[in-house]
């Protein structure tokens, strides 16, 4: 904490506020895995879904995060970690306010996601995407594994800047296994009685 701030609390409607406003909890949905496993697609069909049922969402795409509030950061581990910290406390606020957010990052390894956890709390819900590096470069959603593969990009995830999967997350889609309806009708299951309150 900096010197002389003092963010104020006392007086602030709080998260179970805007939850009994809402009519339901808000949480985030940490989704995580390589470029090109599923996250955007998956985050996108659940955010549609859910705002059918009412239910009050944020998204939060890394891309769409790069473009400005994380625009002056790079892919090196430093910025990597920076690009989480201000991307969780965004979600968080997010979260404060009730909504559901889904938040879409490759955020590679554990130590980053135990850093977003950290800062979200008790709300955070880590989501692995999971498909193998074979699958998301034969996918190659935006060109960019034939770049990495051919030495034009560095940092490139799951080839030269390491990617940890997790062993317990909340839950865990394999989309190299089962299609994009049946991995947004599984999450979407376990959302709604999350956000019950
Ligand atoms: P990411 O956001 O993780 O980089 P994208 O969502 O942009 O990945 O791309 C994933 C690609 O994989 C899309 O072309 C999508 O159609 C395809 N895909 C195949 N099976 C699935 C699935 N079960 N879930 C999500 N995407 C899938």
């Amino acid at each position: 904490m900096q010197e002389n701030i003092f963010p104020i609390k006392h007086t602030l409607l709080q998260q179970l506020d805007k939850e009994k406003l809402n009519g339901h909890k808000g949480i985030v949905l940490w989704m995580f895995g390589l470029s090109g496993s599923g996250k955007t697609t998956i985050a996108r069909a659940l955010e549609n879904e859910l705002y059918s049922k009412g239910i009050h969402t944020k998204l939060l795409d890394g891309d769409n995060l790069r473009a400005g509030i994380t625009n002056n950061l790079t892919f090196s581990i430093e910025d990597r970690v920076e690009n989480i910290r201000r991307a969780s406390e965004v979600s968080k606020l997010f979260m404060e306010n009730g909504n559901v957010v889904i938040c879409s990052l490759v955020s590679p390894t554990k130590d980053i996601r135990k850093q977003a956890q950290e800062i979200i709390g008790k709300g955070f819900r880590e989501v692995f995407v999971n498909a193998p590096f074979e699958v998301c470069a034969e996918r190659d959603v935006k060109g960019l594994y034939k770049k990495a593969l051919a030495g034009e990009i560095k940092n490139f995830t799951g080839l030269d800047s390491p990617f940890e999967g997790s062993e317990n997350p909340f839950i865990e889609l394999r989309t190299h296994e089962k299609d994009l309806e049946t991995c947004k009708n599984e999450l979407l299951e376990i959302v709604l009685k999350e956000i019950q309150l």
